[in-house]
């Protein structure tokens, strides 16, 4: 009796909703992992507290949730994936959260780039943030998304994605001037799992991989042999370690086939606050001009 008259109580209290009533307090959001959590940073500001489900340095793709997210999640106003078959394990974990608040997918408004998977069946490619046109998609979907579940910071969100977006643009710019002067035969990279068919198609460098855009089980030894005779037939200068996933195969790669290991670059998750590769800006630059001086030779 006392709790119904407390929830009558705040109703008449906040007639629009108790979060315009505490408007200090910043709107939770979780993002399923790092990357779009700075994306949501960069456009909500001050105004947002964001969590990350997958950490920096974490992979998505095998991601077990852990009871922990249920909590987290409970507690959160607006949930942002990626959406493009990325998070096979999130509608698990939002039925068992049996979260109602809203979702944004950050991916609803980019052209799907297909591939043929490791069974040669048509897949959708997740990774469409490695194209930064696709990434100034997302900051506009986060923001309708923030505006929605928080209408009176609209204005703000809106202003901070559009001058967040023309920061994507400019690192577009200058990633397309600083590949410029590659031969387009030493435009080959490898890494380890299919995870830049975007920015590959976006500046016109071809990767090769050991997984295909999954990196649930490993490649099998004919596809590592395979691979191994490609980059020796096709003389390709690097391999590339990524930052969540194991570097065992890039490193057996570069010994069989005498190609350099050209570092770790940042694939599906940024690197540690101190790392090079904090923001999402900084893993385009760190990521881009490391493949440039690979391929530079
Ligand atoms: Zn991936």
């Amino acid at each position: 009796m006392r709790r119904r008259s407390f929830l009558a109580g705040l109703a008449t209290v906040c007639p629009l909703g108790c979060r315009a009533a505490r408007a200090a307090a910043p709107l939770r959001v979780v993002a399923s992992f790092s990357i779009l959590a700075d994306l949501v940073r960069q456009v909500g500001g001050g105004a947002v507290a964001v969590e990350s489900l997958v950490g920096p340095n974490g992979d998505v793709h095998v991601y077990e949730p852990r009871p922990k997210d249920l909590r987290t999640l409970i507690d959160a106003g607006l949930l942002v994936r990626n959406g493009l078959g990325l998070e096979g394990w999130m509608d698990r974990l939002t039925g068992a959260a049996d979260f109602k608040g809203q979702v944004v997918v950050a991916a609803a408004m980019v052209t799907p780039r297909m591939m043929r998977d490791d069974g040669g069946l048509l897949a959708t490619d997740p990774h469409a943030w490695q194209d930064p046109r696709n990434a100034i998609l997302y900051v506009r979907a986060i923001s309708d998304g923030l505006a929605a579940a928080d209408p009176a910071n609209a204005a703000t969100y809106r202003d901070s994605a559009a001058r967040y977006g023309a920061r994507i643009a400019q690192a577009d710019a200058w990633i397309q001037a600083t590949l410029a002067p590659i031969p387009v035969n030493q435009r080959r990279i490898i890494t380890t799992h299919d995870a830049f068919g975007y920015y590959a198609a976006r500046y016109g460098i071809e990767f090769l991989s050991a997984e295909g855009v999954n990196t649930e089980s490993e490649p099998s030894a004919k596809a590592i042999a395979a691979l191994v005779r490609q980059i020796k037939r096709e003389k390709v200068r690097a391999v590339f370690i990524e930052n969540m996933t194991s570097p065992r195969i890039a490193q057996m790669l570069a010994r069989e086939t005498g190609a350099m290991l050209g570092g770790t670059v940042y694939s599906d998750a940024l690197s540690a606050p101190d790392g090079p590769a904090a923001t999402y800006l900084d893993l385009l630059h760190y990521n881009s001009k490391l493949f440039a001086s690979a391929m530079a030779g």
